[in-house]
């Protein structure tokens, strides 16, 4: 099967992820990569119920509780942070790629915006308050242009 570009780029960010995991000295178990081969495929935001959840479905001998101490060795080296973008639990997401999160109060959609679009308002904020802008940790709700 000629694989497609998405699964290439996938692939080659997996290695990215990987490589940082390494050079923080850590090493690089199944349930890790696992972990970091499901945040990919379901493009970022999941729970950390539903990350054991899918890492059960492809290693049935990897215990949750074993997800769960290995999505928080990934928190603490920074690889994965987690995010508030709604009212349920926090969903992980891979820090390799900087974002914001627009979510919408209609449907839901949570749309990725680079980071930088906060750049005036966090100078602003540090230069006015002396308060330092935590990025991508909350979203900022709005509505989307369908649901407009
Ligand atoms: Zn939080
Ligand atoms: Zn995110
Ligand atoms: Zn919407």
């Amino acid at each position: 099967v000629q694989p497609t570009s998405r699964s290439l780029a996938r692939d080659h960010r997996l290695q990215r992820v990987l490589g940082l995991l390494r050079t923080s000295g850590c090493r690089v178990t199944t349930t890790r990569v696992a972990i970091v081969r499901t945040l990919l495929s379901r493009g970022g935001h999941v729970t950390a119920q539903q990350l054991a959840d899918d890492v059960r479905r492809s290693h049935p001998e990897v215990h949750p509780s074993s997800v769960y101490r290995c999505l928080d060795t990934l928190v603490d080296v920074g690889v994965v942070h987690h995010a508030h973008l709604g009212h349920g639990a926090a969903v992980f997401h891979l820090t390799d790629e900087r974002h914001e999160h627009l979510v919408c109060d209609g449907c839901g959609a949570v749309t990725e915006v680079p980071s930088d679009v906060l750049d005036e308002l966090a100078e602003r904020l540090g230069r006015g308050w002396g308060f330092t802008l935590q990025r991508g940790h909350g979203a900022l709700s709005g509505r989307c242009r369908d649901c407009m």
